[in-house]
């Protein structure tokens, strides 16, 4: 990892949240209304970024969101430091996860685990998918009958992907123009990241056909693992996830951005809860928890959860408190 860039982060991020703590009045990034904090000191469970963040909840639309907010050239800097595919490559851990995700098994797991990635979505027409990464989304699109075609900001990630000769766009969506609408924009755990979350949903509708259709997928912050795990809950993932929606407040929201909701359901990935349980026996400040790439123990607690878990992750689902959020919405026609 370069060391002048995660000091150049570090700066930053230290300089902001100066700017942040004589700032009291935050906002809320989706109405302007009053936050007030709700969670403090929150740390990367993940990659070890030596920082706390807070969750501020608004008093108006009820959005929950990480503060102090990185700026947009910040959380570039974040992503291309720690996050994106490239700095991961040709691991036990990802091959792995290509062979796993490849094979018939995956498509009976999803059955079994639940599809928050829509997988298992046969169609047709044309299908793009928002932060589509190195595309492994998008071979199945097409194998499920779409015509299927990514955004992706990060290059490496994006050139990885038209490898496999699947048209890749590099455009930020707000200044995405394609020469011919959509039928389906995948927005699978991307919203979260966002830092306008509404305006994301405005240029989903531009870009859609009258009718067409946005599937989304996002943790679900009523989720009873995050009772459980406390800060330690994975989907915290500060400060990549900026939002933090309730069914509720996704609802809402995606009203406001004229669609209305067709489908809405809970799922609680057997992998989210394992990294849960990772982090919370191992996650130190400052250190990256390398158990989370660990293949034979991720491996082996999703077979436990699967197995033991069953009831309750069943349970919280049908409860409004399972972990993430699948909801299918259609544009309304002007
Ligand atoms: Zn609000």
């Amino acid at each position: 990892m370069d060391e002048v860039l995660k000091k150049s982060i570090k700066a930053t991020i230290e300089a902001n949240r100066v700017k942040i703590s004589a700032w009291n009045d935050s906002k809320c990034i989706v109405c302007g209304s009053k936050v007030t904090v709700e969670l403090q000191n929150l740390f990367d469970t993940r990659f070890g970024i030596e920082e706390v963040w807070d969750i501020y909840l608004c008093e108006d639309c009820e959005i929950k969101q990480t503060v102090p907010l990185p700026s947009s050239k910040e959380l570039k800097d974040l992503y291309e430091t720690y996050y994106n595919f490239g700095g991961e490559k040709g691991t036990i851990y990802t091959s792995f996860r290509e062979y796993f995700i490849s094979s018939v098994l995956y498509r009976f797991w999803l059955i079994a685990d639940g599809d928050i990635s829509y997988h298992n979505q046969k169609g047709h027409g044309r299908l793009l998918d928002v932060g589509c990464n190195e595309g492994r989304g998008l071979k199945i699109y097409q194998q499920n009958g779409y015509t299927a075609e990514g955004l992706e900001l990060n290059e490496t990630a994006a050139a990885e992907a038209r490898k496999a000769g699947v048209r890749i766009y590099a455009d930020p969506l707000e200044e995405f123009k394609p020469e011919k609408v959509y039928d389906v924009v995948v927005l699978s755990n991307v919203i979260e990241h966002s830092l306008d979350p509404k305006g994301m949903l405005n240029h989903v509708n531009r870009i859609l056909e009258p009718g067409g259709q946005v599937w989304i997928s996002c943790p679900n912050v009523y989720s009873w693992q995050r009772l459980v795990f406390g800060k330690y809950w994975i989907n915290w993932h500060v400060p990549f996830h900026i939002v933090h929606f309730s069914q509720k407040t996704l609802t809402n929201i995606l009203e406001k951005a004229r669609f209305e909701i067709q489908e809405i359901r809970q799922e609680s990935p057997a992998l989210w809860l394992a990294h849960s349980i990772i982090v919370r026996l191992f996650a130190q400040f400052g250190r990256p928890t390398k158990q989370l790439r660990n293949p034979f123990l991720v491996a082996a607690l999703l077979i436990l959860i699967r197995i033991l878990f069953f009831p309750f992750l069943w349970l919280g689902n049908r409860m409004g408190r399972g972990d993430c959020l699948v909801v299918v919405a259609r544009k309304v026609p002007k």
